[in-house]
């Protein structure tokens, strides 16, 4: 029974093994490799499913000034970000609701929020939020917290295989250090990657789409300055606002680069 039970658990890991390092990509603007196993296609259609549900739940704005701003800014960021991805099809909607987010789906499905505006300011800074956002679709981030948790499951699996003899207690122990593990060591790391590419891609979206990179930064001290309340995804608590910061200042030399080379220098 034993030694069945090794075969098993060496076949899951070798297998595991083969399947990760069979389906890495290399994420666009940064080059880090990713372990994705959800297909594009795939990921666009559950994208743009939620992305219909809620707003179907929402108050959409589709009239008026700032809309077709969003729309505007939305579509110039798109054009600049098509050739690293060509299979998006952008959509830009104004939700009206006092919450101060912005989200974009699998697929380029992109909502912002109008209780946003008051951080943003101006279309500079309105561009680094759905910039952002458009980094974590363009990076493929859901599809591979997606793939992710496959791996996390077939882990438990394997944990479970390897522990069969052992009391149930223990088990129960055991399955509860390794879902702490997984979570801890694997998917709060990854989350602050993810936020950290999106301020990236979305720094360098917005000058080369000749909007000011040197808005971004300033929403996150004014984030600081407006203190606590619900952390919206787009000011996800890791990293934090200074890390953030500290981070956008040091590519800020990149972004004005880009923005020279495609904008000239009236930046
Ligand atoms: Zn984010």
């Amino acid at each position: 029974m034993g030694n069945l039970r090794f075969l098993l658990l060496a076949v899951i890991v070798a297998g595991g093994g083969f399947y990760w390092f069979g389906n890495q990509q290399d994420v666009p603007f940064t080059g880090r490799s990713q372990f994705v196993t959800v297909g594009l296609d795939q990921a666009s259609a559950l994208g743009e499913e939620a992305y219909n549900e809620i707003l179907s739940q929402s108050d959409v704005v589709t009239r008026g000034e700032t809309a077709a701003m969003v729309e505007r800014i939305g579509r110039k960021l798109a054009d600049v970000a098509a050739p690293e991805n060509p299979g998006f099809e952008w959509q830009f909607t104004l939700v009206d609701s006092p919450q101060a987010n912005a989200f974009a789906l699998p697929g380029g499905y992109t909502a912002v929020y109008t209780g946003l505006l008051p951080l943003t300011v101006n279309e500079d800074g309105l561009a680094a939020v759905i910039g952002h956002e458009m980094g974590h679709a363009i990076a493929r981030h859901g599809s591979e917290r997606m793939s992710q948790q496959q791996v996390v499951q077939v882990g438990a699996v394997a944990v479970g295989l390897l522990l069969g003899d052992q009391s149930i207690e223990l088990q129960r122990i055991a399955m509860q250090a390794f879902g702490l593990g997984a979570q801890y060591g694997f998917a709060l790391p990854f989350s602050r990657l993810h936020e950290e590419e999106a301020d990236y891609i979305g720094l360098i979206l917005t000058a080369r789409a000749c909007f000011d990179p040197r808005e971004a930064p300033k929403i996150w001290e004014r984030m600081s300055a407006a203190g606590n309340g619900q952390p919206p995804e787009f000011a996800s608590t890791h990293p934090s606002h200074a890390t953030r910061i500290d981070n956008l200042n040091k590519w800020m030399p990149d972004a004005l680069a880009v923005g020279e080379a495609s904008c000239g220098s009236e930046q």
